[in-house]
């Protein structure tokens, strides 16, 4: 498979560690931002590969992980209104709320159906005129533009049985906000991938420039990684912190201008609810105006109670990279991907499912 097999090459990679080896000296910490190059690195056992002087620690970057209990509760408290279908993503659903979860919920007589994509929760308000049918939209930028394209198809079709609860956030601000919290020293941030596809290198720019800390954009194949780890290295043993791309048949510094566009027309940036770290301004999509006929925030009158985090979970400091899953007391415990706590024991991008999996 072309554009594939090359980045899983044994001797590529080989090659890659044995540069990463030779050239770094220093202690670096660097945090891998994204959920899927988490799992990615644990799967390949990336990190017993690499010198002793490296410290990888996992970031924030797991969309169903930082959904807010808060959030999590609206969407829960939607789906027990009387004529209300809520769509979803399959992880969502099991991920536990303050007091129950949207397959609990479904459980005890809600609607709740997943789904893979909007398109595929538009075909059901498409089916169910008389019902509302509400999708919860989690993700980074990498899938709000095609939540943003259902959005305008359902205008496009007179579509008004169709909502959509953005809990959308965005990458860029929440990683100024961890390094503000100043809880880790990092010396690098591997930066993701498909997010970047969406809005390119340039909006890391600030993190080399203001904080000094090197980044890399990085694709998901263990050779992608690698190279990015070198190219951190490489900054690092220089003392001179940039934004390179190691994931250039993927991303371009400019990023994606169609996708950006199609974001920009339907949503725009305001303050997002994250789990263990709280609101945090600018970090977040909300629906324009002009839209709010599809927002289903502004349409129900929902009221979720006070919202409680999962007891004895440390799901928080884990996102924010001061605690690792073995850190916590329930993990392995009574808390298991069978039986979950918290979202990171959930997600197929969380950090404690990668632990529980390739960590023995
Ligand atoms: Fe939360 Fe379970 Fe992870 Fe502990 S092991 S942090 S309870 S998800």
């Amino acid at each position: 498979m072309k554009y594939v097999n090359e980045y899983r090459d044994p001797e590529l990679g080989e090659k890659l560690l044995a540069r990463i080896h030779r050239r770094s000296r220093k202690p670096a910490r660097l945090m891998e931002f994204c959920g899927g190059h988490t799992v990615a690195i644990f799967k390949h056992g990336l990190r017993q590969l690499l010198p002793s002087n490296i410290e990888m620690l996992s970031g924030p970057g797991c969309p169903v992980c930082v959904t807010a209990s808060a959030d999590l509760d609206k969407a829960i408290a939607l789906g027990r209104l009387t004529g209300v279908i809520i769509s979803s993503f399959g992880d969502m659903v099991r991920v536990p709320g303050s007091r129950s979860s949207l397959q609990q919920a479904r459980a005890t007589g809600a609607d709740v159906r997943i789904v893979y994509s909007a398109q595929d929760a538009l075909t059901i308000a498409r089916a169910n005129p008389a019902k509302s049918v509400v999708f919860i939209g989690i993700g980074f930028e990498t899938t709000a533009p095609t939540i943003a394209a259902s959005i305008l198809q359902a205008e496009q079709e007179k579509i008004n049985n169709y909502y959509v609860l953005s809990l959308h956030k965005v990458c860029p601000p929440i990683m100024k906000a961890i390094l503000d919290l100043g809880e880790v020293r990092l010396d690098g941030i591997i930066c993701p991938g498909h997010v970047s596809a969406i809005i390119g290198s340039r909006p890391y720019q600030f993190i080399a420039a203001d904080y000094h800390i090197a980044c890399a954009v990085s694709g998901f194949e263990p050779v992608d990684i690698l190279l990015a780890v070198d190219r951190l290295v490489e900054q690092i043993e220089s003392g001179q912190p940039q934004v390179e791309i190691a994931y250039r048949r993927g991303v371009r510094p400019e990023g994606n201008e169609t996708a950006l566009r199609l974001m920009e027309s339907v949503f725009e940036i305001g303050e997002a609810n994250w789990r263990g770290i709280g609101a945090v301004p600018a970090s977040g999509l909300q629906i324009k105006k002009r839209y709010e006929q599809f927002d289903a925030a502004k349409n129900f009158d929902i009221k979720p109670g006070t919202a409680l985090e999962p007891k004895g979970c440390i799901c928080g400091a884990i996102l924010r990279g001061v605690s690792t899953p073995e850190d916590c007391k329930l993990f392995r415990v009574t808390c298991t991907p069978e039986h979950p706590v918290g979202p990171c024991m959930v997600s197929a991008e969380g950090s404690c499912v990668a632990y529980f999996q390739y960590v023995t």
